[in-house]
């Protein structure tokens, strides 16, 4: 797409440039419909974007939003990192030629099936966040370094990470105490204080608690910690504005300044690399009037490329490609039998025939990767966009 997502604060549903309504169009007519465009360089824009906003952290990209292959080709051109939490995402980074010493382990909740998956690829970092984890790694004591993870509550975001994962500071430092004991060698500390975190403080009181926890270590006779990782939770524009992202990591730069030279510092972001760089396009299938209201059904929905608006609380901007100034009150449903599938309530549009599309921004993190096939929609096809590929050949 020419037109970045983050530059849109429509007033639903805008109308789309001509420039992207003919690829829309030409794409739907080629691949039929619904559609997901996946277009890399905004992959590219929202990495390089990230990386300049915090120059001296090390960007890991969590996979769970977003793990789609061209993804993980694009990021690795880049020269990212990656943030892995499962054996399917770490078979997904080895196929694509990720160089083990490139990555982490993230997930707090592990079986020993998944650490011995990582640890033959050469994933080494793993994180933990209460003693029945420490002890699993005692048999690979010899090659593991483990993050803790504390947990700092966080009310206002999409997610709070808190809630299901993490330990206080004095857990903490319970956990490296038995750590030194058994011979498990720990790393660091990691926390993420929630998806979509508007407020750049909640980082900074977490890193000025981690800190507090290090120099307690310290203090404690035990082995200095090298690592601080800061986790995900970088916000994006959806409907509402967010700060830009250089703005919102001054204060988290601020903070980590205040660390000593010898820590290295990671972060994890998911969400912030990923949401601007998927466009989905749905067409009508059917529509019927009820209670005052058209109600258009669409061949996508909250069980597809839509899940994100029940898992994510995701609010997408939505776009037609009809322009009109003749606008009525609409319901956009989903095309699945259930009533829970609705996408959108009570939002002004233009009379739409059967076939005409809709067309939704912001749509790469947490939508597709919770999609499912409920009675028996398929989920939308993938097109990837400016991938590795298309540069090479354009190069070669
Ligand atoms: C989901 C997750 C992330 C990514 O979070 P975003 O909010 O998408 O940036 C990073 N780390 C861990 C451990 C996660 O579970």
């Amino acid at each position: 797409m020419a037109q970045s997502a983050l530059d849109l604060f429509p007033i639903l549903p805008a109308v789309l440039s001509t420039e992207d309504a003919q690829l829309i169009e030409a794409s739907v007519a080629q691949f039929g419909a619904p559609l997901l465009l996946l277009d890399c360089d905004s992959v590219r824009q929202q990495y390089r974007a990230l990386s300049n906003a915090l120059p001296n952290v090390t960007l890991h990209f969590a996979l769970k939003p977003l793990p789609h292959p061209a993804v993980v080709d694009t990021l690795l051109e880049e020269g990212a990192s990656f943030d892995l939490a499962t054996t399917g995402e770490v078979e997904l980074v080895a196929s694509r030629g990720v160089p083990a010493h490139r990555t982490i382990h993230s997930h707090p909740i592990k079986r020993d099936a998944d650490i011995r998956a990582a640890l033959e690829y050469g994933c080494n970092v793993f994180v933990v966040d209460n003693l029945n984890e420490l002890e699993k790694f005692i048999p690979y004591k010899n090659e593991v370094e483990i993050l803790v993870r504390l947990s700092f509550r966080n009310a206002e975001v999409f997610a709070d990470l808190s809630k299901k994962f993490g330990c206080s500071a004095q857990d903490a430092i319970e956990i490296i105490d038995r750590a030194q004991a058994i011979g498990v060698r720990i790393k660091g500390l990691s926390f993420h204080v929630g998806s979509q975190t508007l407020n750049p403080q909640k980082y900074v009181d977490a890193i000025l608690a981690c800190k507090a926890v290090m120099e307690r270590v310290v203090e404690l006779g035990l082995p200095a910690l090298s690592t601080l990782d800061i986790g995900g939770g970088f916000p994006v524009t959806y409907t509402q504005p967010v700060m830009p992202i250089e703005e919102f990591c001054k204060p988290i730069n601020q903070a980590l300044s205040s660390l000593p030279e010898t820590v290295q510092v990671l972060a994890e972001p998911g969400r912030f690399i990923v949401a601007a760089c998927m466009t989905s396009v749905a067409s009508v299938m059917g529509q019927a009037q009820r209670e005052g209201q058209t109600w258009y059904y669409l061949d996508d929905g909250v069980y597809g490329s839509f899940s994100g608006i029940i898992f994510d609380h995701g609010q997408y901007p939505l776009y037609t490609t009809k322009q009109s100034n003749d606008m009525h009150s609409s319901v956009l449903a989903g095309p699945t039998c259930d009533s829970i599938d609705v996408i959108s309530d009570h939002i002004m549009l233009p009379k739409l025939n059967n076939g005409d599309l809709i067309v939704g921004r912001m749509m790469g993190a947490y939508t597709s990767a919770t999609a499912t096939d409920f009675n028996f929609f398929k989920r939308a096809q993938t097109i990837v966009l400016n991938d590795v590929m298309a540069d090479n050949r354009m190069i070669g």
